[in-house]
């Protein structure tokens, strides 16, 4: 099929619907605004309790606005083998045409007004855009839109999600493995980047209490002091958490990818990869120590490698020991 042909054939689906109107399963209710602002920790009074709710001119708490997809989820429980729909019927296009590969790029939601308890709502989806074919740092590809409108028991629009996805080819055997995506450097964090380039492993240090903190930020959340400083940390921590990642393949990275949330001996936290070992070999608890890896003239980013006797065996050079068994 020619590329017009099949751009034409793939913007026919814009405006189509995705499937029938879906109720929610339940009202919006105080026990799940409980849980998600204790989750999320916002604090505000107007989620919780009535009356710091009127002093500001409701009627009564309010749901945060930001759960508006909260109360179309669906849960974990089975929901049974999935009809066809004209998105599945876009994705099937783009798969057959090579495009094998999904990752979610940018979601953002609009308000019409606020949510009460009682409120009980159902979506409705259609897809709201094809794009061109588009070259990306993935791989080249179509970006999908889907819109979800939220409207409540007297049919008023009260919400919409935008949801947007990039379907793209994966690299093809043999092809040069493209550089690795760019961090999103800005005024707090260059430094952690500039120091990673010249082998160091530094940490933000608030002036004024000496907290650290990471990732970077322009404010201390212990005093509100915008005066910081960098230190060296010594590069020693544990396996915190970890995701063994299969899906999607961006073509710049190896899979399965570990994904590790390593904490550093100073108390801070930074998620890294875990190298040097299977990524089914990583535990939690497991000492590590930091090492940087040059992926390009560009960039060099802090990896870190297990140390102590269980590494030994993984890539035949002597395992450092660790000063103290910080998983006791
Ligand atoms: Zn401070």
């Amino acid at each position: 099929m020619a590329e017009d042909d099949f751009l034409a054939t793939l913007r026919a689906f814009e405006g189509r619907s995705v499937g029938p109107v879906d109720p929610a399963d339940d009202p919006v209710n105080v026990p799940m605004i409980r849980h998600w602002v204790e989750a999320m920790g916002d604090t505000n009074p107007v989620y919780l309790d009535d009356a710091a709710a009127q002093a500001t001119g409701r009627d009564g708490i309010v749901a945060p606005a930001v759960m508006l997809q909260v109360w179309s989820m669906k849960g974990l429980k089975s929901q049974g083998p999935r009809a066809a729909t004209e998105q599945s019927s876009l994705l099937d296009l783009l798969d057959e045409a090579g495009f094998t590969s999904v990752v979610a790029t940018n979601t953002e939601q609009e308000y019409g007004r606020e949510l009460v308890p009682g409120d009980v709502l159902s979506t409705t989806a259609f897809i709201e855009s094809v794009s061109e074919e588009k070259a990306t740092g993935l791989g080249v590809g179509h970006f999908v839109t889907t819109r979800t409108e939220y409207r409540d028991q007297d049919g008023e629009l009260v919400g919409s999600m935008m949801f947007r996805i990039l379907k793209f080819a994966p690299r093809p055997k043999g092809e040069a493995k493209p550089n690795r995506p760019r961090p999103a450097v800005n005024l707090d964090n260059q430094f952690f980047f500039d120091g990673a380039k010249d082998e160091k492993l530094l940490i933000q240090k608030c002036s004024s209490c000496g907290a650290l903190r990471h990732p970077p930020g322009p404010m201390c959340p212990s005093c509100q002091s915008l005066e910081w400083e960098a230190v060296e940390a010594g590069g020693k921590g544990t396996v915190y958490s970890f995701v063994t990642n299969h899906y999607p393949l961006v073509p710049a990275f190896d899979y399965p990818l570990n994904v590790s949330l390593i904490e550093l001996e100073e108390g801070v936290r930074l998620i890294s990869n875990v190298v040097g070992i299977p990524a089914d070999a990583v535990e939690i608890g497991m000492a590590v120590a930091v090492e940087f890896t040059a992926f390009d003239d560009e960039l060099t980013l802090p990896q870190f490698r297990p140390v102590g006797p269980s590494s030994a065996v993984s890539d035949g050079q002597p395992a450092e020991s660790t000063s103290s068994d910080r998983s006791a």
